[in-house]
């Protein structure tokens, strides 16, 4: 899958450009502020997502403007595909696909598939466990539309337990209906554990041995899926994951009755991460956070393959900054068989072998 070029017409700081990349790595570069990130954000926003930091579509349109229009000619399962998507400030977005217009913008994500990697990904580390759930989650919907159905359905179940939790302070005879919803969430909570229990298995070592060429093998990070503590192995089949979860729920049970609230349940899952057996989220140094994020989004990508044969075009802002020397020629040099398009700030002189974007004040030069 790859990127061969990208227009943009109103487009945040950009007017009217086009740019081409080439397939392998390609490095955006430029100072601060001159439209490196937007132009990662129009690529991403090929794929059918949101903006990972746009609140409403009106701030992607150029100051001024009415209209904004993202297009790229993109090659993915072996054929051409021009895909163009038009917002305005208003709110409106269409989507087309070689001339045809989609029904949605998500299903863009049928022809190009990206994974990003932003500063804001360092939460994957530091942040609460929701991000890390966040991730597997994204990771498994993309792969798996089974267990995007499964999840949607295990949230929208939740949410009606947790309300009839709530108006039980004023109708008690509404808790009648907990054990039905908690049934439930067993049979979708086991599904989602095999799905991540699974996902987590092919993850682990593939991110391990990613992390010990990014820190030459000085380093040693491990990945851990975590669920309720009820459960003894998330990887055993699934009538023991459902009895042993259905005995956690009951166990909660009185405690959420009187506070009014879901305590417990798959949609509390974590990933544990650790170098040389202590936690990342306490322990690791800017760099090895960085590096272990990294790991993590360069494993998703390396799955993504096995499972279809294509890698999706790599994303990385602003990643190379707070790396060393060694770590950042890893970042840059390893990268085979996929498009990789990434953003620095730094002199790429030393880095042989890709294709350098300079950019100044929304143009390429
Ligand atoms: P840094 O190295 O600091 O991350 P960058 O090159 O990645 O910089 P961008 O995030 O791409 O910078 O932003 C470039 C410029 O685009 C900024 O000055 C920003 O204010 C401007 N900008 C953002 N949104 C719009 C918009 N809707 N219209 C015009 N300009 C915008
Ligand atoms: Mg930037």
């Amino acid at each position: 899958m790859r990127i061969d070029s990208l227009r943009l017409v109103n487009f945040r700081n950009y007017a009217q450009q086009e740019v081409c990349f080439s397939d392998g790595v390609n490095l955006v570069c430029g100072e601060n502020a001159q439209g490196k990130t937007n132009l990662l954000e129009a690529v991403f926003l090929l794929t059918g997502s949101r903006s990972w930091r746009a609140a409403r579509k009106s701030e992607l349109v150029s100051f001024g403007q009415q209209q904004a229009m993202v297009s790229a000619d993109v090659f993915s399962r072996s054929r051409e595909f021009a895909l163009r998507l038009g917002f305005s400030c208003g709110g409106r977005s269409s989507a087309q696909v070689n001339g045809v217009r989609l029904k949605s913008p998500g299903l863009l994500s049928e022809t190009l598939r990206c994974v990003l990697f932003s500063p804001e990904d360092l939460q994957l580390l530091r942040g609460a466990p929701e991000k890390r759930r966040r991730f597997l989650d994204t990771a498994l919907c993309q792969l798996r539309p089974r267990y995007a159905q499964c999840l949607a359905q295990y949230q929208k179940v939740l949410e009606g337990k947790t309300s009839i939790l709530r108006k039980s302070a004023e109708r008690p005879d509404m808790l009648a209906l907990l054990p039905e919803f908690d049934e439930r969430l067993v049979t979708l909570g086991a599904c989602l554990m095999e799905y991540r229990a699974r996902f987590c298995a092919l993850l682990a070592p593939v991110c391990s041995d990613i992390y010990s060429d990014i820190a030459s093998g000085r380093e040693h990070l491990t990945v851990r899926y975590q669920t309720v503590s009820s459960v003894s192995d998330p990887g055993a089949d699934r009538k023991t994951l459902e009895r042993e979860l259905s005995e956690h729920l009951a166990s909660h049970r009185q405690a959420e009755m009187r506070l009014l609230q879901c305590l417990s349940g798959v949609h509390k899952d974590d990933l544990v991460l650790e170098i040389d057996g202590r936690a990342c989220r306490a322990f690791a140094s800017q760099g090895q956070t960085r590096s272990a994020a990294l790991a993590l989004k360069f494993a998703e990508r390396e799955l993504f393959f096995r499972d279809s044969g294509e890698y999706p075009v790599l994303l990385l802002d602003d990643v190379l900054s707070e790396l060393d020397a060694r770590r950042q020629a890893y970042v840059v040099g390893h990268m085979p068989g996929g498009q990789a398009i990434i953003t620095c700030c730094e002199d790429t002189g030393r880095f042989s072998g890709c294709r350098c974007i300079a950019v100044a004040g929304g143009r390429i030069l």
